[in-house]
C-alpha cells in the first residue's frame, strides 16, 4: 500500500479504496478484521515477475504458502502460473483451484509418504528433494506406485542473503537444502534409481532479499554444479532459483526485475537450461491490506495504546519478525497526531501490530494494515479463540468473498467433551 494516489489501493478523497471499492463500505458490509486483496494487484505482480523473463525458457511457480486462499489461487490458475508447494494440503488447494499439477513442483524440508504418492499420482513437475532420507522414502513411494519420481535436489549455497535470520535459508548452519558437499553423492545415486528421473537443482536462499547479488552468487554455485554433474554423465535440464524477491514494507528499495533477469540471464549464457522461480511475497503482499478497527484508546504511563479489533492471531508477522507493516486511516482525518502502539486483545504482551507510530486515531476509526496480502491470513490462528477474520477479493467495482469470517461454531466443530 502506498501513500500516492496510484496503485491498488489509494485515496479517493478522504477514504482509502481497494481498487473501485471504498474500505470503509467494505468494512460495514463486512464486519472487522478482514483482509482484502486486489485482483489487479495479483495479477499485474504476476505478468511482472513473468515478463521479466520473457526470452529466457521458464516456468514461474508461485509460492502457494504466502497466500493459498483459493480465490487467489485461481486468479493465478487463470493466467497459467506454476505453483511451488510444500504439503499435500498445498497440492490439493491447487488442483481445486483450476492449477495444472504438471506445473508444481513441490518443495519443503520433509514430505511424508502419503503427501508424495499423491502428488507423484497427480503427475506433478518436480520434487524438490531436502535430505537423503527423503530421496530414500521418495524412491521407495515411486517403487511401490510403479512410476518414476522426477526429483531436483534442494542445495545450500552457503551464501548470505542478507535478510533476518528467520527468513535467511541458504546459510550452511540453516536446516534446508543439502550441503553442496554431499550434493554429487547424492546425484550419482539417484541418478542409478529406476524409480528416480534427475531433472533439475534448485536452491531457495531465502525471503525479502533487495539485492541481485546473493541470487547471482547462488546461481554461479549452481551452475558449477550443473558442470561437474554434466562431465559425470548427468545431464540437468533445469535449474530453479526458488523465491525471495523482496518488496517495500517501508523504506528498502525492492530489486528491479528487469535487471535481476538480465543479470540471470548473464550468468546463464547459452546453456540451454529451463530456468524456474518460486516468487511468493512479491506476488501477494502488496495486493492485500488487513482491516480493521480501533476499539478504544489507553494509556499507561509514558505508552499510548491504540487498542485494534486484529491481534497477532489474525497477523503474526510483527510479533514474530518484528516485522514493519504501515499503518493508514481508511478515512484521513483532521486531529493531532500522537505516539501509538498498535495492539490487539490477544494476552500476550508480544501480540501488536506496530509500536511507535504516528497516527491520528480515536475509538472506532478504521485502519488499514498494508502490504499484509502475503505471510498475513496463512499464517494465523484461532489464539485466544478468536475466529479468522474474511477474505475478500476486490475486482473493478465488485467485492467476492473468498473466505468467509469464522464463527465460533466454526472453531468448536471439530473438538469433544469426554464420553460421560
Ligand atoms: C517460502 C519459499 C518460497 C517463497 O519465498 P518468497 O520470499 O515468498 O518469494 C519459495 N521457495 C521455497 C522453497 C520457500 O520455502
Amino acid at each position: 500500500m502506498t501513500e500516492q494516489n496510484a496503485g491498488p489501493f489509494h485515496f479517493v478523497s478522504d477514504e482509502l479504496y481497494a481498487e473501485g471499492v471504498s474500505l470503509r463500505r467494505i468494512a460495514a458490509d463486512w464486519g472487522t478484521p478482514t483482509w482484502v486483496y486486489s485482483r489487479a494487484a495479483i495479477e499485474s505482480a504476476w505478468d511482472a515477475f513473468d515478463a521479466a523473463f520473457t526470452g529466457q525458457p521458464h516456468l514461474v511457480c508461485y509460492a502457494v504458502k504466502a497466500n493459498s486462499n483459493l480465490g487467489v489461487l485461481d486468479i493465478l490458475a487463470r493466467k497459467g502460473a506454476g505453483f511451488d508447494i510444500v504439503s499435500g494440503g498445498e497440492l490439493a488447494r491447487v488442483i481445486a483451484a483450476g492449477g495444472d499439477p504438471r506445473k508444481v513442483v513441490y518443495s519443503g524440508v520433509a514430505k511424508r509418504a502419503d503427501e508424495i504418492e499423491m502428488a507423484l499420482r497427480a503427475n506433478i513437475a518436480c520434487f524438490n528433494v531436502e535430505s537423503a532420507f527423503e530421496l530414500d522414502l521418495i524412491e521407495q513411494v515411486a517403487g511401490a506406485v510403479g512410476k518414476p519420481a522426477p526429483v531436483s535436489l534442494r542445495i545450500n549455497p552457503d551464501v548470505d542473503a542478507g535478510t533476518h535470520p528467520y527468513i535467511a535459508t541458504g546459510l550452511k548452519d540453516n536446516k534446508f537444502g543439502v550441503p553442496m558437499a554431499e550434493a554429487p553423492g547424492l546425484y550419482a545415486r539417484a541418478d542409478a534409481s529406476p524409480h528416480l528421473a534427475v531433472t533439475g537443482i534448485d536452491c531457495h536462499i531465502g525471503s525479502q532479499i533487495t539485492s541481485i547479488a546473493p541470487f547471482a552468487d547462488a546461481l554461479t554455485i549452481v551452475l558449477q554444479l550443473v558442470d561437474d554433474l554434466a562431465a559425470s554423465g548427468i545431464a540437468i535440464e533445469h535449474v530453479d532459483l526458488g523465491g525471495g524477491v523482496g518488496v517495500r514494507y517501508s523504506d528498502e528499495t525492492p530489486l528491479d526485475l528487469a535487471e535481476y533477469a538480465s543479470a540471470i540471464g548473464q550468468i546463464m549464457g547459452n546453456r540451454q537450461l529451463e530456468l524456474r522461480f518460486e516468487p511468493g511475497r512479491c506476488i501477494a503482499a502488496d495486493a492485500g491490506v488487513l482491516l480493521c478497527e480501533v476499539m478504544g484508546i489507553k494509556s499507561n504511563g509514558e505508552k499510548r495504546f491504540a487498542v485494534v479489533d486484529a491481534a497477532m492471531n489474525d497477523l503474526l508477522r510483527p510479533s514474530l519478525y518484528g516485522a514493519w507493516q504501515r499503518i493508514t486511516n481508511v478515512v484521513r482525518k483532521d486531529v493531532a497526531e500522537d505516539t501509538y502502539d498498535v495492539v490487539g486483545p490477544v494476552c500476550e504482551s508480544g501480540d501488536f501490530l506496530a509500536k511507535d507510530r504516528s497516527l491520528a486515531v480515536e475509538a472506532g476509526d478504521l485502519l488499514a494494515v498494508g502490504s499484509a496480502g502475503a505471510y498475513g491470513a496463512v499464517m494465523s490462528s484461532n489464539y485466544n479463540t478468536r475466529g479468522r477474520g474474511a477474505e475478500l477479493i476486490v475486482d473493478g467495482t465488485d467485492v467476492f468473498c473468498a473466505r468467509e469470517r469464522e464463527t465460533i461454531a466454526d472453531l468448536m466443530r471439530l473438538e469433544h467433551t469426554l464420553p460421560p
